[in-house]
């Protein structure tokens, strides 16, 4: 399975954030769509960064209240690891639990085209298995699904 398989159920749309967005703006942001993380990029396609809570925990940890009037570009992680459309489920999966991080931004030609979560692996995974479970015991009954 390929992450376009995935981009295709659930969209291309990504949550972006400008660099200069301040902390508690970006707290805004996330809480107003339900999500750990942003991508950060000044203009609209290039991948700059990407800020997720955890970063905001652990800023808030070091340097307290004051953060939240920083911009995001002081948190923020500059080195992303991203992938191709094309990419094999199974290298996102690698990725994720290689260097314990949920989420990775999709992007072909520079451009950024979707991001892929931990959660949407795992629904994907799921559906995968429940596939398979559900031919396996047609094959073993008899009954086809
Ligand atoms: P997460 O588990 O995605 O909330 O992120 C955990 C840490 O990894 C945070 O410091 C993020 O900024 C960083 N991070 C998240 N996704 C990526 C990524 N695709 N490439 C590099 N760092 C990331």
């Amino acid at each position: 399975m390929r992450i376009n398989d995935v981009l295709r159920d659930k969209g291309d749309r990504v949550v972006t954030v400008t660099p200069d967005l301040t902390v508690q703006g970006l707290l805004a942001t996330l809480a107003e769509h339900g999500i750990g993380a942003a991508v950060v990029t000044a203009d609209g396609t290039t991948v700059d960064g990407i800020v997720s809570e955890r970063d905001i925990v652990r800023s808030l940890a070091e340097r307290g209240a004051a953060v939240l009037t920083e911009p995001v570009s002081a948190i923020q992680t500059t080195r992303v690891h991203t992938v191709e459309p094309d990419a094999d489920l199974a290298e996102i999966e690698r990725l994720m639990t290689e260097r314990r991080f949920r989420h990775v931004p999709v992007v072909t030609g520079g451009r950024l085209a979707g991001i892929v979560s931990i959660g949407d692996v795992v629904k994907k995974r799921i559906t995968e298995l429940e596939g398979e479970a559900s031919a396996l015991s047609g094959y073993i009954t008899g009954e086809r699904p």
